[in-house]
């Protein structure tokens, strides 16, 4: 019955659930929805912080509020309405619900758009204060970053058009066009280790979306969880050809040295009970995405 409570809760925006749990912080399960069903947040913004250490939390509160980067074309994962500006996915609420843990609600977040290429620059300049959007643990951004996680797995995969029957892995890319995004691993990797055509890149995946419907690449590179979410969108027009080819785990891309903040996010990961598997069943699962939690790192 508890899973059944908190899957139903979750059909509420984050937004009204983080108003909802601020609101009745001391009663949780007890919060009325909108349809006068009994409902349970999947988390409260924490009222009691201790959080000793880290410049990055201290800047939060000196300013009262918290600066996220995030991707805002990416189904599932990190979208931004056009219309209202609201902003959801996996990525935008694992983002939230490392704010309502260090107190802070939806009115105090700063969601900041950053593409790829920007990530670690944005972190070093101190214009975030964590980002959270596909974001590949690799060691050589770990020279400027720190990262949380991994809170997610998965791997790099090829969209191509729906009735493509040429291209089945990226052994089949040979004389073809794949794009991709400046600065992502799966760009990297494509170029180093397969022999497409040619490449080209954009700052986002949206608009290689829009080269591959236009006819003018044969294919996008980049991680399965990505192209799953592009694939919902148009099925009748995109599908993934072929298997996985790497491994990509999901961090939280952290100011370098900030130790605390990267424990106290790891911790709220370990012991986050149903709150990961919600999250996941309810933006990631119905694209066909699979997955469990993985263990952070040591
Ligand atoms: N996960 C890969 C990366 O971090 C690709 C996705 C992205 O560009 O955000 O580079």
């Amino acid at each position: 019955m508890r899973k059944t409570r908190i899957l139903a809760g979750i059909g509420l925006t984050a937004a009204a659930l983080l108003t909802l749990s601020a609101c009745n912080s001391g009663t949780p399960g007890a919060s009325p929805d909108e349809s006068g069903d009994a409902t349970e947040a999947l988390w409260e913004v924490a009222t009691d912080v201790d959080l000793a250490d880290s410049p990055t939390y201290d800047a939060m509160v000196e300013r009262d509020g918290v600066i996220i980067g995030v991707k805002n074309d990416q189904p599932g994962l990190g979208i931004e309405d056009p219309v209202s500006g609201e902003r959801s996915g996996f990525d935008v609420d694992i983002a939230r619900w490392i704010a309502a843990s260090l107190g802070f609600d939806e009115d105090q977040i700063e969601y900041v758009t950053i593409p790829s290429a920007n990530r670690e620059q944005a972190i070093v300049n101190g214009d975030i204060d964590y980002y959270v959007g596909t974001y590949s643990i690799t060691d050589s951004r770990m020279e400027q970053i720190d990262f949380a996680g991994p809170y997610f797995i998965t791997g790099q995969g090829l969209l191509v058009a729906a009735d493509d029957e040429e291209i089945n892995g990226p052994e089949d890319l040979a004389g073809k066009i794949v794009c991709s995004v400046t600065g992502s691993t799966p760009l990297q990797r494509i170029r180093d280790e397969y022999n497409p055509g040619d490449t080209v890149e954009y700052d986002t995946y949206s608009q290689c979306v829009e080269q591959l419907v236009a006819g003018s690449v044969d294919a996008i590179t980049t991680d399965e969880a990505i192209l799953a979410g592009y694939v919902a969108e148009r099925p009748d027009d995109l599908k993934i050809a072929g298997e996985p080819f790497s491994e990509e785990r999901y961090g939280v891309g952290l100011p370098k040295g900030d130790t605390a903040l990267k424990d106290w996010i790891n911790t709220l990961f370990t012991d986050g009970g149903d709150v990961w598997t919600a999250l996941f069943d309810q933006h990631l699962a119905p694209a066909g995405i699979s997955g469990d939690q993985p263990a952070v790192d040591e």
